[in-house]
């Protein structure tokens, strides 16, 4: 493997590790697509793990703008899934510090009592994957509601759906793009009309 792994090694240790799924999906917002990633699965192995974050965070060191700011950066994530990516990235750039967001009964985005960011603190936002964009986009805005600015975005893999937002001109870093096949719903998608058996997937 190399230092950054390429986008095709990090695509044949997804599927090795049962994490990238093909066949007939149903997504809670009704899409309909012939691709499943749940990176959780690859990255319960920890030298896996390891290999994709340090992989991540030499594509960020590599941009002089984020170097002159690692030791005042912060390492932030929406969700749990991000977490293992968020400390991955934190140790091998030696930035300040990693925290997370987590949702309220509601479905709000917030953080833990007395986390609060400093007017002007550097955040880079971390996940392990950019889909749908909806949780990115909320910390986002979480963050910079506070007067911190988000100065990048870095996930393991980018999925985008027709629905993902464009973040542009954030910097924004993956180590693989998968462009799956997506269906609008039941109605539009071809593996239904093949009558392929569906799999109704959680996220
Ligand atoms: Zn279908």
């Amino acid at each position: 493997m190399h230092l950054i792994p390429t986008p095709e090694e990090v695509i044949t240790l997804l599927k090795q590790t049962g994490a990238l799924r093909h066949g007939h999906f149903e997504y809670p917002n009704g899409l309909h697509g012939n691709e499943y990633l749940q990176v959780a699965l690859a990255m319960r192995y920890y030298q896996h793990a390891k290999t994709l974050s340090v992989g991540l965070s030499r594509l960020l060191r590599a941009n002089p703008e984020i170097r002159a700011i690692i030791p005042e950066l912060s390492i932030v994530t929406p969700a749990t899934g991000g977490l293992p990516v968020a400390y991955g990235v934190c140790e091998a750039l030696s930035a300040h510090q990693v925290y997370w967001a987590e949702q309220d009964d509601r479905g709000t985005l917030r953080f833990r009592q007395y986390l609060e960011q400093l007017p002007g603190e550097k955040v880079l936002l971390v996940d392990d994957i950019l889909r749908t964009g909806k949780k990115l986009s909320d910390l986002k805005d979480l963050v910079e509601a506070s007067g911190a600015e988000v100065v990048g975005l870095a996930v393991i893999v980018y999925q985008p759906t027709p629905k993902t937002p464009d973040f542009s001109p954030l910097l924004f870093y993956y180590l693989a793009k998968l462009d799956a096949v997506y269906y609008r719903d039941a109605a539009h998608c071809d593996l239904c009309k093949r009558g392929e058996p569906l799999e109704k997937v959680w996220i």
